[in-house]
């Protein structure tokens, strides 16, 4: 019964740094937040000794009546969150995270070397729908996460004008590719999804439909965003972004003939996964109540407002947002005309104590000096910002493009030049003590 300060106080300290750090720092990544203590009791509970392979009420292991009541609560509370009939539709809450839970869907219901679309990843898509490299040099592509080593893909773009998803072609390339399954949602898509297209491709084609809706599942739970439950065949989530649940993930599937259930639960355990991390199960639940509450669709409310205002005082300062704005969480920021590259932009940040990641905008060549920044509002909304700080952050934002404009034209373009000169460039230490 030793406490972790008294037992190993080299974590125990760098737990407290790590706190501090994301306290102290402006947190802008879309897809981080700050959970609650509730669910930090369940992650911390006596659940994680508890072996439970299987589903509720057919486990491999004894001991588990208890823990048959946390998982069946966990999955009674996910269909009502998001108004579903348990009748029509069922969901397995065993994924252990959110590239688990796509793999599981690919792995139950497609067969090696299927076809995929997903949305590109510098349209705004995420490595698990299918992705490649390309090498110029070598005129080859390479195959990044294991959807695209284990299925064909084909990724759809945005339009390049727009930056909204391009439904015709989209449909062009469907009628060709012949896809056996179509992914809508994606980790840098600022605005809502027109899942009635997805799902009139998705017939025309004979493709299945399957949305991963992991960045905006608060928003879709408190009717914030657009369900993609009435059109899609499948539904997979995190549950710690927007819905500001632990670090996990769940597949909803439709209940009918074609055995999802089965397929779903077999391809989760045991094909991919061991025990169920039960604490995890338990802390989604808990989250789930809370989603439920007339104060969570408050803060949905909020996280839309915050980022609709952040958008407008980068765009009154001049600045070019994909699609010239946001309908959700999160928005994704084209530094290009102002000179500098996403990775730049997030170095500064970091020493000036404000967290974001860099992003790939459409155009861009590399995604590891991507031209963009994504910045979403979840985290800073649960510390209870409104629409004025995100004004002020708008303003410290602006600050920090104006310092790598500078910093680069006496450092010179190169990134470890660019870094050295950063650590000891006044302005860049005048920030950081504004935001803390
Ligand atoms: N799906 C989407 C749309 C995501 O944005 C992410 C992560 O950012 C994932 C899946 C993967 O989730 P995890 O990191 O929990 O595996």
């Amino acid at each position: 019964n030793i406490s972790l300060e008294q037992h190993d106080p080299e974590m125990f300290n760098l737990i407290e740094n790590e706190k501090n750090r994301q306290w102290k720092c402006l947190e802008l990544i879309a897809s981080e937040n700050f959970t609650s203590r509730a669910v930090m009791d369940c992650l911390g509970s006596a659940l994680t000794n508890k072996y439970a392979e299987g589903i509720p009420n057919a486990r491999y292991y004894g001991g588990n009546e208890v823990i048959d009541k946390i998982e069946t609560l966990c999955q009674t509370r996910a269909l009502k969150a998001y108004g579903l009939n348990p009748e029509e539709w069922g969901v397995n809450v065993q994924p252990y995270s959110g590239s688990p839970a796509n793999f599981a869907v690919y792995t139950a219901l497609l067969r090696p070397h299927d076809r995929i679309m997903g949305l590109d990843l510098p349209s705004g898509g995420h490595l698990t729908h299918g992705f490649y490299t390309y090498s110029k040099a070598e005129n080859t592509r390479k195959a990044v996460s294991a959807t695209s080593v284990y299925f064909e893909s084909l990724p759809y773009r945005v339009h390049p004008q727009t930056g909204l998803i391009d439904f015709d072609k989209l449909a062009e390339s469907a009628a060709l590719f012949k896809p056996a399954l179509i992914v809508c949602g994606g980790s840098a898509y600022p605005r809502d999804w027109d899942y009635a297209s997805f799902r009139k491709i998705a017939d025309d084609n004979g493709t299945l439909l399957m949305c991963d809706m992991a960045h905006y599942s608060g928003l879709v739970a408190t009717q914030e965003h657009a369900s993609p439950f009435e059109y899609c065949d499948v539904v997979t989530t995190t549950t710690h972004k927007s819905l500001r649940g632990p670090r996990a993930g769940m597949i909803f599937y439709r209940k009918d003939a074609r055995s999802f259930e089965n397929k779903i639960n077999q391809a989760v355990f045991p094909a991919l996964q061991g025990g169920p991390h039960e604490h995890q199960i338990a802390a989604i639940a808990t989250q789930l109540k809370e989603v439920m509450t007339p104060e969570f669709k408050q803060y949905a409310k909020q996280v839309k407002a915050n980022c609709r205002a952040l958008a407008k005082a980068l765009v009154e300062y001049g600045y070019v947002l994909s699609t010239g704005g946001t309908d959700n969480h999160l928005l994704l920021w084209d530094l290009r005309p102002a000179g500098i590259t996403g990775s730049k932009m997030e170095k500064l940040c970091d020493e000036a104590c404000i967290t974001l990641n860099k992003n790939s905008v459409l155009g861009d060549r590399s995604a590891v000096t991507p031209g963009g920044v994504r910045v979403g509002t979840p985290a800073l909304t649960s510390r209870g910002f409104k629409e004025a700080d995100f004004i002020t952050v708008a303003g410290f934002l602006h600050r920090a493009v104006q310092l790598c404009i500078e910093i680069q034209k006496t450092s010179g373009k190169k990134i470890v030049d660019f870094n050295n000169a950063l650590h000891s460039h006044a302005g860049v230490k005048t920030l950081r003590a504004d935001v803390n």
